[in-house]
C-alpha cells in the first residue's frame, strides 16, 4: 500500500477520462484537484496514562452533486494521499450509484488492533471534535470505512452530538440499527458487489452456481461477500485470505468457519481441513471469480499477467494499478471496477440518510429491493458504455461519472 501512491493513480484515471471525453483542461485540473482538506494532530490519553497524538486528516474532493459522503479509515498506512484518492474515489462512486452526494473521505494513522476499546473510543471522540467543523448533517457525512465499526460510528455520532447540543443522528452512517442505522448497512457493500457479479456472470455466460471464488481480504466486505457468494449464487468460496495469510481448500469454506477461525485466532489461517497459502498466492487462482477485498494495490504490472480469473470484482476501492488494468483489458478478464462493485455500502448509506431526515425507517427487503435496483442499473449502464465506446469497464465507469459531476458543475456555473 504504501509503495503505491493512490492519488497519482486516481489522478491518472482523471487524465485517462478527460482524455476520452476531450475535457477542457482547466476542468481537468478542478476534478483533479480536492476542493478543501483538514490535517490535525489529535492527542489521545493511553491506557497506560501516556499521551500520544495521532495525525488525522478529513478530504472533501468535490462537492457540485450534493452534501459530501465517504467513509473514516483507521490504518497504520495511512497517509493523505492515500485520503485524496479514496475521497476522489467517492465522487466518482456517488454520481455513478446516481446518489445527490459529493465525495469526501476520512482517515487517521494508527492501528486499531493494538489499541483497547478505550483507546478507539477516546480516538473516534477526538477525531470529531477536530473535524467537526467540516462535517455535519447537511455538509459532510462520514462512515465506517477499513478498521471502522458501527460501534465508532455510534460514539462519533454521540460525540457530534453532544457539541452541537442536539441528537444529530444524520451526521454519520452505518451507526447500529437501534440508533438510526439502516437495516441491510452491514453488508451493504457486499451484497451491491454480488448484485454486479450476478449481472456480470449472465453477460459472460458463466453459471454461478458452479463457480469458484477466492476471496482477498476478510474484514467486512470481504467475509459479508464469501457468505453471500453461497446464499445468493450457490457459489463455492475456495480461498481466503487475510493480512497474515489465507487458507485455500478445493471442497470449499464455509464464511462463517473463517469468520469464526479470524474472530478467535486473529487470523483465517489454519482453519481444519484447509491448506495454507500466501495473499500473492490466491490472487493468482484458477478461479471463475476473484475477489479483492483488501486494501490499494494488490493487481500491479507484476502479478496481472498471472491472474486466471474470469471476473474480478473489486470490492476493495483502488486495487488494480492502470498498468495492471491495461493487462487484465488485454487477457480479456472482466473487471467490475471498485466505485461500481463496491457502492453498495454509500448506496445504503444514502438510504440511511434519508431515514434519519425523514425519521422513518425502512424495512430490510425496502433497502434490499432498492440496492438491487441501483446496482443492476449501475452495472448495466456501464457495461454499455464500455461496449459502445470500445474501452474497459473502469473508463466507462469513469466517463458515465465524470459527465454527470461536470453537468452539474456546468449548470452551477462553476465552470
Ligand atoms: N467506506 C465506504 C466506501 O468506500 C462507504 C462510504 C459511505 O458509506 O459513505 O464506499
Amino acid at each position: 500500500m504504501a509503495s503505491i501512491n493512490a492519488f497519482e493513480i486516481a489522478k491518472q484515471q482523471i487524465d485517462k477520462c478527460a482524455e476520452i471525453l476531450q475535457l477542457d483542461p482547466g476542468v481537468t485540473a478542478m476534478l483533479k484537484s480536492p476542493m478543501r482538506e483538514l490535517h490535525v494532530s489529535i492527542p489521545v490519553r493511553m491506557d497506560d496514562g501516556s499521551i500520544r497524538v495521532f495525525q488525522g486528516f478529513r478530504v472533501q474532493h468535490n462537492d457540485a452533486r450534493g452534501i459530501t459522503k465517504g467513509g473514516i479509515r483507521f490504518h497504520p498506512d495511512e497517509t493523505i494521499d492515500t485520503v485524496r484518492a479514496l475521497a476522489a474515489w467517492m465522487v466518482w462512486k456517488c454520481a455513478l450509484a446516481d446518489l445527490p452526494l459529493g465525495g469526501a473521505k476520512g482517515g487517521v494513522v494508527c492501528n486499531p488492533k493494538e489499541m483497547s476499546a478505550g483507546e478507539l473510543e477516546r480516538l473516534s471522540r477526538a477525531y470529531v471534535r477536530n473535524v467537526f467543523q467540516l462535517i455535519g448533517p447537511d455538509r459532510d457525512v462520514p462512515a465506517p470505512d477499513v478498521y471502522t465499526t458501527p460501534q465508532i460510528m455510534a460514539w462519533m455520532m454521540d460525540e457530534y452530538s453532544m457539541i452541537a447540543q442536539k441528537p444529530q443522528f444524520g451526521v454519520i452512517t452505518g451507526k447500529p440499527l437501534s440508533i438510526g442505522g439502516s437495516p441491510g448497512r452491514g453488508d451493504a457493500t457486499a451484497r451491491g458487489g454480488i448484485y454486479c457479479i450476478r449481472e456480470a456472470a449472465k453477460v459472460l455466460g458463466i453459471d454461478m452456481s458452479k463457480a469458484t471464488v477466492a476471496v482477498q481480504g476478510y474484514g467486512n466486505a470481504g467475509y459479508h461477500a464469501a457468505r453471500l457468494c453461497r446464499e445468493l449464487l450457490g457459489s463455492k468460496v475456495v480461498a481466503v485470505c487475510d493480512s497474515k495469510g489465507g487458507a485455500i481448500c478445493e471442497a470449499g469454506i464455509d464464511a462463517e468457519v473463517a469468520y469464526g477461525c479470524k474472530a478467535s485466532n486473529g487470523t483465517v489461517c489454519g482453519m481444519p481441513g484447509t491448506d495454507r497459502i500466501s495473499g500473492d498466492e490466491l490472487l493468482e487462482l484458477d478461479v471463475d471469480v476473484l475477489i479483492p477485498a483488501a486494501v490499494e494495490g494488490a493487481i500491479t504490472a507484476k502479478n496481472a499477467g498471472a491472474v486466471k480469473a474470469r471476473i474480478v470484482a473489486e470490492l476493495a476501492n483502488g486495487p488494480t494499478t492502470p498498468e495492471a488494468d491495461d493487462i487484465l483489458f488485454q487477457k480479456g478478464v472482466h473487471v467490475i471496477p471498485d466505485f461500481l462493485c463496491n457502492a453498495g455500502g454509500v448506496t445504503v448509506s444514502y438510504f440511511e440518510m434519508v431515514q434519519n431526515f425523514n425519521l422513518y425507517p425502512w424495512s430490510e427487503a425496502e433497502v434490499r429491493e432498492r440496492l438491487d435496483k441501483k446496482m443492476t442499473s449501475a452495472y448495466h449502464s456501464v457495461l454499455n458504455t464500455s461496449r459502445e465506446r470500445g474501452i474497459n469497464m473502469r473508463q466507462a465507469a469513469y466517463v458515465i461519472a465524470v459527465e454527470r459531476v461536470v453537468e452539474v458543475m456546468k449548470l452551477r456555473g462553476w465552470v
